[in-house]
């Protein structure tokens, strides 16, 4: 005989894996994106560090230094 305790558990069992499985859906990994290794400037390595602190980096610290200001001074001169 089934007893009530086992029905409820399983009832229960089945609604968090559901729940498990929507929020697999809704939040995917942040890592699905290949981390960029070398600079997409310099071409090379980024270290660690920086690709700890700025995951979706693809350029180097000085190198995206460089980039920002080529970027500003191209948007203030409209070239
Ligand atoms: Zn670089």
């Amino acid at each position: 005989m089934t007893d009530i305790v086992d029905i409820v558990t399983e009832r229960i069992e089945a609604e968090r894996a559901a729940i498990v499985a929507r929020r697999r859906v809704a939040r995917p990994a942040p890592t699905t994106a290949t981390p960029a290794t070398a600079c997409a400037g310099c071409g090379q390595p980024i270290p660690p560090a920086r690709r700890q602190a700025r995951p979706g980096a693809i350029r180097c610290a000085g190198c995206e230094a460089a980039h920002e200001v080529r970027q500003a001074r191209r948007h203030r001169t409209g070239v």
